[in-house]
């Protein structure tokens, strides 16, 4: 008898979501967390006494209604409330275009009519995309398979159904959906709009975490990557969950502790224990080995593959894929503490006012987006930089002390590696100086108002999360590595090329952000492959 049916790497959400429903389906499992806390990227920590934040994922939308439902994580805490505008889009010659129920029109129409009127057009079309995503989110991709098993007939009528769903979809709005995988943001988005501002505000999702210019092909993905989500029933919003994003996974351990998932922290797991050309379990840090039937592994395949499966237990064509995996989101976070809140030159004031709750965008244009793409490849950080700013405490009053208020800064394209061998440790504390004090031109007095910070790099998100190259989404979520390819053609399913290995994390298909998906989808495919040739544990 084997201790475990399941061992899971990692208790990130998607480990978490996963195990919650193995736990479920009456299985024996046991998380093996590295970190001292659950949680992965998800959790929320007090970076500054008295002052508490979401220190890496910081906004809520992906995260799959069913997977709230069943795993019940309203009953285990959970609360997600929206902000009350969702994005706010100041200019530094006090222009600003704010995007909020009922008002997004009239805003957009104080730069274009023409815009304003193909507003809702454009809605309708993304919408249609959007639903499709929201759909496949939760099924594997058909899968590659050789051969004429059962297996290859389940693939095939996979794939009938997608393209059945796809028939059902109109002429325009199928090439739109292929547009949306295919082309640049800029590319997208111009044959829709003039204005600048509007066209930043859009095109801002095609490039978070997502290391490229608007101009590269393939970004338009990314901004409908960031379009399926919801909050609370309200499709294509941004919310915030009460008390940071850690109490997303605190829920989700409640759950799954619930349902009888021993989670063991601070224990680094080494490898990925091969018996008989199969998982059979994990070997930790320390040198405990953990024996299960199925290893489910959240972490980046990248890791996974070049740092915790024994190269010799596989192909080396697979590896060569794996070791050229392309990881490095080139974002760079700051929490910042704040003794009052930001007055923008666009919209002055620091009484709180619904702007202060959005997600608030500095990044004018396009072109902006595409300069501070190439600063970054050429001297490792923008001068201008793009900065997505929430401050969570205007919606949660848990957060900072009373009259003050905490802040995520999202910045992005600073380079994963910097150029001629410098180190992020020697620059970390310089570019936070410039994220601050971009943000500082924009609302002045900002600077002045921060009484503590924790920065991370890139090279930080490694270290403290274990992301690979920094890449927030365990892998670019480019068509070469999304749907069936990821991590690669043939393994889409959830199923490692090594026996009795699954993908359980965001280097599985839908990919990131905190939407659980790939943790479902994992247990889905464990549960049935247990159920079918190894249950009773053996
Ligand atoms: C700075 C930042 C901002 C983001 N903002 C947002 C946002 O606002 N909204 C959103 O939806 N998404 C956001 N994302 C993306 C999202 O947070 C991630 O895609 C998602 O959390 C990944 O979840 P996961 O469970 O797949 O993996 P992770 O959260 O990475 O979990 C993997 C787990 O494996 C553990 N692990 C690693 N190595 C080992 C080992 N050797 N042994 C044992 N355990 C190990 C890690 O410690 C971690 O707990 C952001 C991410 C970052 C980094």
């Amino acid at each position: 008898m084997q201790p475990y049916d399941v061992v899971v790497i990692g208790a990130g959400h998607n480990g978490l979501t996963c195990a919650a429903y193995l736990g479920m389906a009456g299985l024996k499992v046991k998380m093996i967390e590295r970190r001292p806390v659950v949680g992965g990227a998800a959790i929320t920590e007090e970076f500054c006494p008295g002052f508490r934040n979401s220190i890496a994922a910081y906004t809520v939308s992906l995260l799959n209604p069913k997977i709230i439902a069943d795993l019940r994580l309203h009953d285990h805490g959970l609360r997600l409330v929206e902000r009350r505008a969702q994005n706010f889009l100041p200019t530094l010659d006090g222009g600003c275009l704010l995007a909020a129920e009922g008002r997004t029109k009239d805003s957009i129409a104080n730069f274009s009519h023409a815009d304003a009127q193909r507003y809702d057009a454009f809605n309708r079309e993304l919408d249609a995309s959007a639903d499709l995503l929201r759909e496949l989110a939760l099924q594997a991709p058909p899968n590659l398979t050789r051969g004429f098993g059962t297996r290859t007939i389940g693939e095939l009528i996979k794939a009938a159904s997608l393209g059945n769903r796809l028939r059902r979809m109109s002429t325009e709005n199928l090439r739109a959906l292929y547009d949306l995988f295919t082309k640049s943001a800029a590319d997208y988005l111009d044959p829709w709009f003039e204005g600048e501002l509007v066209k930043a505000w859009l095109g801002f999702d095609a490039i978070v975490g997502n290391y490229a210019s608007p101009y590269t092909p393939g970004t338009a993905y990314v901004l409908l990557h960031h379009a399926f989500g919801e909050v609370n029933g309200k499709k294509r919003t941004w919310g915030h969950a009460m008390g940071g994003m850690g109490a997303i996974t605190q829920a989700m351990a409640r759950a799954a502790i619930g349902h009888g998932v021993e989670i063991e922290t601070d224990a680094p797991v080494r490898e990925v224990l091969l018996e008989k050309g199969r998982a059979g379990g994990v070997v930790l840090a320390d040198g405990r080995i953990v024996r299960a039937a199925a290893v489910a592994a959240n972490v980046n395949p990248k890791l996974l593959y070049t740092a915790m499966v024994p190269e010799s237990a596989l192909d080396p064509a697979f590896l060569r894929r794996m070791r050229a995996w392309r990881c490095g989101s080139g974002t760079f976070r700051i929490n910042v503490a704040l003794s009052q809140l930001p007055s923008f030159t666009a919209l002055p004031g620091r009484d709180l006012a619904d702007h202060h709750s959005a997600g608030i965008i500095l990044a004018p244009s396009l072109d902006y987006m595409d300069r501070a793409y190439s600063d970054a490849r050429a001297l490792g950080w923008s001068r201008e930089p793009i900065i997505e700013m929430v401050i969570p405490s205007t919606l949660d009053d848990t957060l900072a002390p009373k009259g003050a208020h905490v802040a995520s800064l999202f910045c992005q394209h600073v380079a994963p590696q910097l150029p001629d061998g410098a180190a992020w440790d020697d620059n970390r504390e310089r570019v936070a100086d410039l994220m601050i004090e971009t943000v500082d031109r924009y609302a002045p007095g900002f600077k002045a108002s921060v009484i503590g910070r924790q920065a991370l790099s890139p090279f930080d998100l490694e270290q403290v999360f274990g992301l690979t190259g920094g890449d927030i989404f365990h892998g670019a979520m480019s068509l070469d590595q999304l749907f069936w390819a990821r991590p690669a053609l043939g393994y889409a399913d959830y199923r490692a090329p090594l026996r009795g290995l699954y993908h359980c994390g965001s280097g599985a298909h839908p990919g990131g952000g905190v939407t659980g998906a790939p943790g479902h989808n994992a247990a889905r495919a464990i549960i049935a492959d247990l159920r079918r040739r190894l249950w009773p544990r053996s």
